[in-house]
């Protein structure tokens, strides 16, 4: 009978305190850590304090060529241009989950059709490309996981919110580097997150491996942090205002 009672006492005094505890709004709120307090840049295209500048529009320092040596794209009028025929360029640093803004610009005089109209990319990690391409208005066509704001050959962007060459675009970029197990097996893949001139094209889509031109993509396993690289894809597409937040 004591023992009946007891179990009473303990039941009620349980539901008591989750009915409280229920009803009191500290049960949820979160206040340790608090996150880091930086200063945000005059516009979203400023870099902002903790940022990394890799192109200052002066000094194209943080930049070498993929097949080694020393820059040799254009570096004028606070931009950074493909030399054709030098080949991709890759940052010093290596990255691996980051936030990226890039600014881009299609040379305004342009020719050509398809991919062969100011293609260039941004590979993160050295292997995911987000297209560079001059698709203003629709009216150069190609394949629509080809276009500009698509992760080449997989995932086509939202909208088509290109300017017009000869003008300046942004991407701002949220990417997450895939994982691998020590055997080399995929844990979870990459995901990348754009916004073309502010405007999301690219909602966390998730990455299917290696960017190729021919065939399926697949993942080989890399490591933690790679370079960035810059296509040279024979055009004169510029870049300025790059800066990263490693996350
Ligand atoms: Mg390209």
């Amino acid at each position: 009978m004591q023992l009946k009672r007891l179990a009473i006492i303990c039941t009620l005094t349980f539901l008591c305190t989750q009915i409280f505890a229920q009803k009191d709004p500290a049960t949820t709120e979160i206040w340790k850590p608090e996150p880091k307090i930086i200063t945000s840049g005059k516009t979203n295209s400023d870099a902002p304090s903790d940022a990394i500048v890799l192109f200052d529009g002066k000094s194209g320092s943080e930049w070498q060529q993929k097949k080694g040596g020393d820059l040799q794209w254009t570096v004028s009028d606070g931009a950074m241009t493909v030399k054709p025929g030098t080949g991709d360029i890759i940052t010093k640093q290596k990255f691996g989950d980051c936030q990226l803004h890039i600014e881009w610009r299609i040379d305004k005089n342009v020719k050509g059709e398809n991919q062969d109209r100011g293609n260039s990319g941004i590979f993160l990690m050295g292997r995911y490309e987000l297209q560079v391409l001059d698709n203003y208005n629709g009216i150069n066509k190609t394949y629509v996981n080809g276009q500009a704001g698509s992760i080449y050959k997989q995932t086509p962007p939202l909208v088509n919110v290109c300017k017009a060459p000869g003008e300046w675009q942004t991407y701002d970029i949220i990417f997450t580097a895939p994982r691998f197990s020590e055997n080399g097996s995929l844990i979870s893949p990459a995901h990348m997150t754009v916004l073309q001139n502010g405007v999301l094209v690219q909602n966390n889509t998730s990455i299917w491996g290696n960017t190729v031109y021919i065939g399926s993509p697949t993942y080989e396993k890399h490591d933690a942090k790679e370079s960035i690289v810059l296509q040279d894809h024979s055009h004169l597409t510029s870049y300025r205002n790059i800066w990263i937040r490693e996350l």
